[in-house]
């Protein structure tokens, strides 16, 4: 697979990583967990630096914000007493959906969301969690929310730029969430992946949405006219029925090997819906 690459390096810092990728020039490529990297079999790669050993694996509280780095794999995450209690357990749950138990053994964060697929099963509840990624380039480093992040189909981190850490902020008090992913097979890449969060008031109307959606459009995106829709509205079949087609309005999916369009954009109703009720049962909240 890598029979062109030169040079293996395993830098021990950020630094010395960024240093190489940028001496490297284009023929330089970073490689995480590999499970996408080998995957592509890139046969322009002359030099691969493995950031596994940068510092860069930990899942840390920091002010009220959650932090994660770039290199916690996705079974850290699926084990992560901070994960599974951070919004219900969206990320973990997440987490622990990406692919088989080898393959999240070596799966990275950061791998999943500097790939830029529009499938990656962490890219939605992180963008329902409103998270930020943290960038490393020569020039020192950078915030960008999630949704910045992704500016097209695969095209993710820009070439010379590390993506080092994940921070999520503290969700709103008394939020309730759901993911949820429908692929072949368990272990399967996602059709569809919804990701939602939702804050009743006392009334049980909603006063805060987020709806996320992967795999049906370029880059993961969030349901923006939707979650509008369901704002100061009880969920009752009715603001359901709506929500759930705005959403699925809101999608460019397309056909692939795996599913139609067409029947992406069905199974976007029937997700959205799946993850608002989820959500409102967890309320305490009968539909
Ligand atoms: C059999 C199989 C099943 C899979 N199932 C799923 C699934 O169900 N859900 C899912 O979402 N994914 C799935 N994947 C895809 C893959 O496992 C994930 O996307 C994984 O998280 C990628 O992480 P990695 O560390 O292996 O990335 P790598 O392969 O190491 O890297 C991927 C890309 O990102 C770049 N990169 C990696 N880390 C960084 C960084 N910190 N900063 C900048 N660039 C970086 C690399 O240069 C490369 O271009 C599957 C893959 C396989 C082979």
């Amino acid at each position: 697979m890598f029979d062109t690459v030169e040079t293996f390096y395993r830098p021990g810092t950020v630094r010395e990583a960024l240093r190489l990728l940028q001496d490297g020039k284009n023929r330089a490529r970073v490689v995480a967990g590999g499970t996408d990297l080998v995957v592509q079999g890139d046969r322009s790669i002359r030099f691969l630096i493995d950031i596994t050993h940068a510092g860069l694996s930990y899942v840390r509280r920091r002010g009220k914000a959650c932090v994660i780095g770039a290199t916690t794999s996705m079974a850290a995450l699926e084990d992560s007493p901070a994960i599974r209690a951070l919004a219900d357990g969206i990320l973990a749950r997440a987490a622990a959906t990406c692919g088989s138990v080898q393959i999240r053994n070596m799966a990275t964060l950061g791998g999943n969301l500097a790939n830029g697929s529009p499938a990656a099963d962490t890219a939605t509840p992180l963008l329902a969690l409103d998270a930020e990624v943290v960038l490393a380039d020569a020039r020192g480093r950078r915030k960008s929310s999630l949704a910045a992040f992704y500016s097209g189909p695969r095209k993710a981190a820009s070439g010379k730029a590390l993506l080092v850490e994940v921070s999520i902020p503290a969700p709103p008090r008394g939020g309730r969430w759901s993911f949820q992913k429908l692929g072949r097979t368990e272990s399967d890449i996602s059709l569809v992946n919804v990701a939602a969060g939702l804050q009743l008031d006392s009334q049980g109307r909603a006063k805060w949405a987020r709806i996320a959606l992967g795999a049906v459009a370029p880059t993961p995106l969030r349901a923006v006219n939707a979650e509008k829709l369901l704002l100061g509205r009880k969920l009752d079949e009715s603001a359901l029925a709506e929500v759930c087609g705005e959403a699925a309005r809101e999608v460019r999916p397309v056909t692939d090997v795996r599913a139609s369009a067409g029947y992406r954009r069905e199974m976007c109703r029937v997700l959205v819906r799946r993850a608002l009720e989820e959500c409102a049962a967890q309320t305490g909240c009968s539909l």
